[in-house]
């Protein structure tokens, strides 16, 4: 086995893009001072760079600058909206609305908060994967404090209408939070335009380097800060600066927004005909098939083979995931599949194709179709 398989697993995590690469050796080996340590060039030089990268990540969201937080990942970003947010006003607001099918990050820590005593109503989604803007319109309190819905699915790649629930929760009063980590950089989000008071984001998913990612916190919002010491983040988030990582991100969504059209296009053009192909010969069923969709995503019932059958014969071929990668510890089905109206042994036998840049330089797509 000299040959590494296609990796079709993209939206666990990106290869770095050469020119994010590029663009962060020479922090590492020029400006690596500390961004705060501003007595002399060195940190001049690094604060210098973070602010031209807070202000690329600003521009790509429609946000102001200081409104952009940067986190190791969007996981802590999501622990620090909903545990700061909770913390800040979950005295008087109390009551969480989110969904079913949210990453585990959010479902996770809801339950938490509900241990300490939040009250949170978990909508459910359709069978494509859709929540039900009535059942969101009808679950609010007089103590709602925030929903919280992702952009787009990290199983399904199934789009919620976000600006139509930016718009409720705007009329309620209610803050927004939505997890944009799969969304981020594969279409466009304008936080003003739609109405979202606070939005996550990763640099890996979006061929960025791991352990760096950030939080938009539309001003006037006071999340009360889970991390102490120093005062980093505007407050809110203390710890040295990834200076790198910054840059890095910065440099993976600039890069991402040039080439979203023409990436898109191309990856929805390779999705479609597999499907089409696929489910004509009979051997798959697309879950989430009629719902919007991230182009480079497909997620599907294998109809002929078990799964772990498949994924065994192809071990070598292709890498393709089963549920989530954050799951995939857990021998459980899937609990967004599941929602969506599976039984345990479709979710059992679903996998997640996932497409990406490199499937695009480098097209190996017939490699794919025989594996199945
Ligand atoms: C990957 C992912 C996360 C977690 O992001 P990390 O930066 O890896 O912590 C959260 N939500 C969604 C939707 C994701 O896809």
């Amino acid at each position: 086995m000299n040959q590494l398989p296609t990796y079709l697993d993209y939206a666990s995590t990106t290869p770095l893009d050469s020119r994010v690469l590029e663009a962060m050796i020479p922090i590492f080996l020029e400006n690596y001072g500390n961004a705060n340590s501003t007595t002399h060039l060195f940190g001049e030089r690094a604060a210098m760079a973070v602010k031209e990268s807070r202000q690329i990540i600003a521009d790509a969201i429609q946000a102001q600058p200081e409104e952009i937080h940067f986190t190791s990942g969007a996981t802590e970003a999501i622990n620090l909206v909903l545990k700061g947010a909770f913390k800040s006003y979950g005295h008087q607001k109390p009551h969480i609305i989110t969904s079913q099918t949210e990453h585990k990050a959010v479902l996770d820590t809801c339950a938490y908060l509900e241990e300490i005593g939040a009250e949170v109503t978990y909508l459910t989604v359709n069978s494509d994967g859709l929540i039900d803007l009535n059942e969101l319109a009808s679950s609010f309190r007089n103590d709602t404090l925030m929903v919280s819905i992702m952009a787009a699915n990290n199983e399904t790649g199934v789009l919620q209408d976000v600006q139509r629930i930016g718009e409720i929760c705007k009329s309620k009063k209610v803050l927004f939070f939505s997890d944009a980590t799969q969304a981020f950089g594969k279409i466009p989000i304008q936080v003003l335009e739609q109405s979202i008071d606070l939005l996550c984001f990763s640099a890996h998913k979006i061929y960025g380097p791991k352990g760096i990612g950030g939080l938009y916190v539309k001003k006037g919002i006071k999340l009360t800060p889970q991390i102490h010491g120093g005062g980093h983040e505007f407050g809110l988030r203390s710890g040295t600066l990834n200076v790198p990582g910054i840059v890095g991100m910065a440099k993976a969504i600039q890069l991402c927004l040039d080439e979203l059209k023409e990436t898109s296009v191309h990856l929805e053009k390779i999705r479609n005909e597999f499907e089409k192909e696929m489910e004509g010969a009979g051997k798959i069923k697309v879950n989430g098939k009629h719902a919007p969709r991230l182009p480079h995503f497909s997620n599907f019932q294998l109809l002929k083979e078990d799964s772990d059958a498949f994924l065994l014969r192809n071990r070598n071929k292709i890498a393709v995931a089963k549920g989530s990668a954050c799951n995939s510890a857990l021998i459980q089905p899937s609990h967004v599949l599941k929602a969506m109206g599976l039984s345990d042994q479709d979710a059992e036998n679903s996998i997640r194709v996932t497409y990406g840049t490199m499937t695009e330089i480098n097209p190996q797509h017939n490699n794919i179709l025989k594996s199945f």
